[in-house]
C-alpha cells in the first residue's frame, strides 16, 4: 500500500513558565511525546483517546499550525517540519482541516458562496467565473445546492454548517483531510448523515482521512485502522478488526469497556479505570498508564514501552502484551 504520510517520533513540549520572567522554563507539558505511524493513501486512519491526551495538538502538529520540537511529518516524501511558512502554505492545499465547532469556525459576515471561494482567492486559483462554477458544484457535491450560495451561516443548522465546512475543506482538491472532532458538536442522527457524507466524498474524490475523536462509536464507523492514544502517546494501532475483537492495551481494553454494548446479548464486562487521569504536566515516569493500569508490574513503574509490532501490522506498547 502506498504511504501517504509517515509520522515519525514527533514530539511537542509546551514549556511551563514559572518563577521569575527571564527563568528558563523549568517544566514542560509533554502534549505530544514521541509518536510515530503511518497513514496509507485511501484509508481512515481514526485516533482515539480522552480529551487532553494529545489528540487535537498532533493533528496541528501534522499541519504545522503549530511546529513540534523534536520529529518529522514526510507528507508524500517531503519533511513538513523543514519547509518554511511560504513553502509550507503550497502543501496547505493538499492537507485540510475540519474542526469541531461549525458555529465558531464560519465568519457569519461571509456568504456561504465567500466562505467557499475563500481558498481559492488566498491560492489565487481560477477566473471569477471558474471560482463561482466551483462553489456552485462544491454545494450540491456535500448535499446544499446553489441556491445556499448568498446565505449566512446563521441561516443553517449545525449539521448544514458542517457541510459547508467540508465544502471549503474540498475547494483545493487536498489528498489528505484531518476531521478534528468534526461530528462531535452534533446531534447523533447528524453525525451519522456527515459520517455518511464523508465517506461518499473519499470514495468519490480517494481521500485520505485521519479522523480524531474521544467517541470510539463515531470512529468505528468511519475508520479502517485506529490508533488509540494516552498521554501524548500511541499506546495501540491495529485495524478496526484488531482494536475492537482482539485489543492488547490494558488502555484500549478499558476505554472499550466503557462503550455501550451494541446489543442485550453481548457481555461485556467493564473495567473501571482507577486514578484520576494523570496531566501530560507531569506524566508519570516508565509506561504513562501505569498507575491506573490493573496489570502493572514493578518494570513498568520505570521502563516505557515502545510501540512495537505484535502481530502482523497490529501494534502495542505494552511490556505484557500477548500476556494479558
Ligand atoms: Fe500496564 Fe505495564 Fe502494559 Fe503499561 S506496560 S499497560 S503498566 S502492563
Ligand atoms: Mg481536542
Amino acid at each position: 500500500r502506498e504511504t501517504i504520510l509517515q509520522v515519525q517520533d514527533l514530539k511537542k513540549h509546551f514549556p511551563v513558565k514559572d518563577g521569575m520572567l527571564f527563568s528558563k522554563p523549568s517544566r514542560f507539558v509533554k502534549a505530544v511525546d514521541g509518536v510515530s505511524f503511518d497513514v496509507f493513501k485511501g484509508e481512515t486512519l481514526g485516533i482515539v483517546g480522552e480529551s487532553g491526551c494529545g489528540k487535537s495538538t498532533m493533528a496541528r502538529l501534522i499541519t504545522q499550525l503549530i511546529r513540534p520540537t523534536a520529529g518529522s511529518v514526510l507528507f508524500k516524501g517531503k519533511d513538513l517540519v523543514t519547509l518554511s511558512e511560504q513553502e509550507m502554505k503550497k502543501e496547505r492545499k493538499s492537507i485540510q482541516m475540519i474542526f469541531q465547532n461549525p458555529y465558531a469556525s464560519l465568519d457569519p459576515r461571509k456568504t456561504v458562496e465567500q466562505l467557499i471561494m475563500e481558498p481559492l482567492l488566498i491560492h489565487g486559483v481560477g477566473t471569477k467565473l471558474e471560482q463561482k462554477k466551483r462553489v456552485k458544484e462544491l454545494l450540491e457535491v456535500v448535499g446544499l445546492s446553489e441556491y445556499h450560495a448568498q446565505r449566512y451561516p446563521h441561516e443553517f443548522s449545525g449539521g448544514q454548517r458542517q457541510r459547508i465546512n467540508i465544502a471549503r475543506a474540498l475547494t483545493l482538491n487536498p489528498d489528505l483531510v484531518i476531521c478534528d472532532e468534526s461530528v462531535s458538536a452534533l446531534d447523533v442522527s447528524i453525525q451519522a448523515q456527515v459520517i455518511n457524507l464523508l465517506k461518499d466524498l473519499q470514495s468519490q474524490f480517494q481521500l485520505t482521512y485521519m479522523f480524531i475523536s474521544h467517541d470510539l462509536n463515531v470512529v468505528r464507523y468511519i475508520s479502517d485502522r485506529i490508533a488509540v492514544m494516552y498521554l501524548g502517546r500511541v499506546v495501540e494501532l491495529g485495524t478496526y478488526e484488531e482494536i475492537y475483537r482482539s485489543p492488547q492495551h490494558p488502555y484500549t481494553r478499558a476505554l472499550l469497556s466503557a462503550v455501550p454494548k451494541e446489543s442485550p446479548f453481548e457481555e461485556k464486562q467493564q473495567i473501571i479505570l482507577s486514578g484520576d487521569v494523570p496531566s501530560p504536566m507531569n506524566p508519570p515516569s516508565g509506561c504513562h498508564f501505569h498507575k491506573r493500569c490493573p496489570y502493572a508490574t514493578e518494570a513498568c513503574k520505570t521502563d516505557s514501552p515502545v510501540l512495537r509490532d505484535y502481530q502482523n501490522g497490529h501494534m502495542v506498547a505494552c511490556h505484557l502484551a500477548g500476556e494479558i
